[in-house]
């Protein structure tokens, strides 16, 4: 694959940051409940009116059924216009969606994948439970089948939009006999349905975004299991996959402006005349281009739709330390004007979890040490 622009490309850019001049939201993004949803679905519905959803999404399912490279021309774009970085949407199209395109059966991929793209079902993650977090495999939500369906009970903790997500991609137990990882199913759990208990919890930055979620015998379609009963472990790790690899590109190529920012703040208020904070951002944006070019890597090493390899991991565990700097550095900058409420206090905060949020740091350390490096357990 080329990384020298062709003309093309180069189109597609100018197209791109065209219709975003005249497109972005500029209205601030509400900060909960249903407006908060209706922000992000409105935003989304208008991608999709002009061509720009899904760009690499095939076609038949509403995508343009370009590259990944174009994703990421297009990733760059919105950081460039400024448009908003997260969404209800981030858990559809950051891992559920690729997962249905690398895993679901072809009804599965015509029914959820156009409701996504054109803004009408945001997606929750329910894999993690109290006391199932690193150790997933030994979660214990049990699903028992009952003719065609599934009839679920148990707990998940965690769960990313669970307030916002129409549909879940919830892990569980089918066969408590099985070795650990094999009796488990992948669910595509309608989030309306009765049995089902969704409490927000709120975190230190003050977003509600991660739920509790209980089920009390709720009767799921057989239809909505991805791949079969019991391989849900495989399908898991194509999530995980996804999520760890090309799923969140935007997030990390969000960076680049974010540090770019930054060092137009430093020079405005002086900050930038101190050698130790001038040499911090000079790592930062050092870190950033190396960023950039992890994800030319990823796209042009990824072939479209196959399963990114374990390197990904690598490339998040350097990301979410980055992630962490930039957040410390943003509050050494603004200084004492930290000590209001802002946008640059809350990214500190909740980055705290860029550690732990999709495995954490050590778990993530220790498959860079088994996979990667090929050293023994
Ligand atoms: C902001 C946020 C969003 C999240 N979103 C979701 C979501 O949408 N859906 C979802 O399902 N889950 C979600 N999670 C849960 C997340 O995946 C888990 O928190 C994470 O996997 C860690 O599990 P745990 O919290 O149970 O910690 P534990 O597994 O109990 O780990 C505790 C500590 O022990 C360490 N540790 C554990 N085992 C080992 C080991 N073998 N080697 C070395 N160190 C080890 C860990 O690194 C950690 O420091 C989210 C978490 C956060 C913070």
């Amino acid at each position: 694959m080329k990384l020298i622009p062709d003309a093309d490309s180069a189109r597609f850019r100018e197209e791109a940051r065209t219709w975003l001049e005249e497109n972005v939201p500029r209205e601030p993004r509400p900060s909960g409940g249903e407006a908060l949803k209706e922000f992000d679905q409105e935003w989304q519905r208008r991608q999709f009116a002009g061509g720009w959803a899904g760009i690499d999404w095939d076609v038949e399912y509403g995508g343009r059924g370009l590259s990944l490279l174009e994703q990421v021309v297009w990733y760059e774009e919105l950081v460039r216009a400024g448009a908003p970085r997260e969404s209800v949407f981030a858990v559809a199209f950051g891992h559920a969606g690729p997962t249905l395109i690398m895993r679901g059966n072809e009804q599965q991929k015509e029914f959820y994948l156009p409701r996504i793209l054109r803004g009408e079902t945001p997606w929750s993650q329910g894999f993690s439970e109290p006391g199932s977090g690193s150790d997933l495999a030994s979660l214990s939500t049990r699903a028992v089948v009952d003719g065609d369906e599934l009839v679920v009970t148990g707990s998940k903790i965690w769960t990313s939009y669970g307030e916002y997500g129409d549909y879940g991609e919830v892990l569980v137990r089918t066969n408590p006999e099985a070795q650990k990882h094999k009796g488990i199913t992948w669910l595509i759990m309608p989030m309306h349905l009765p049995g089902i208990d969704i409490r927000p919890i709120r975190s230190i930055d003050g977003f509600p975004h991660n739920c509790e979620v209980f089920y009390d015998e709720v009767r799921v379609p057989l239809a909505n299991v991805v791949d079969r009963v019991d391989n849900g472990w495989s399908v898991a790790m194509s999530t995980l996959s996804a999520e760890r690899g090309p799923g969140f590109l935007d997030h990390r190529l969000s960076y680049i402006r974010a540090v770019d920012d930054l060092i137009e703040v430093a020079r405005d208020n002086g900050r930038l005349r101190d050698p130790a904070i001038a040499d911090r951002l000079a790592q930062a944006r050092a870190a950033t281009a190396a960023l950039r070019s992890m994800a030319y890597y990823q796209v042009t090493s990824t072939t479209k739709g196959a399963q990114p390899g374990p390197e990904t991991t690598a490339i998040r565990t350097f990301f979410v330390q980055v992630q962490q700097e930039v957040a410390r550095l943003a509050l050494d900058i603004v200084d004492t004007a930290v000590l209001e409420w802002s946008h640059t206090t809350r990214e500190w905060l909740a980055d705290f979890s860029a550690t732990i949020a999709g495995g954490t740091i050590d778990i993530q350390r220790n498959v860079i040490g088994e996979r990667v490096m090929g050293l023994p357990r």
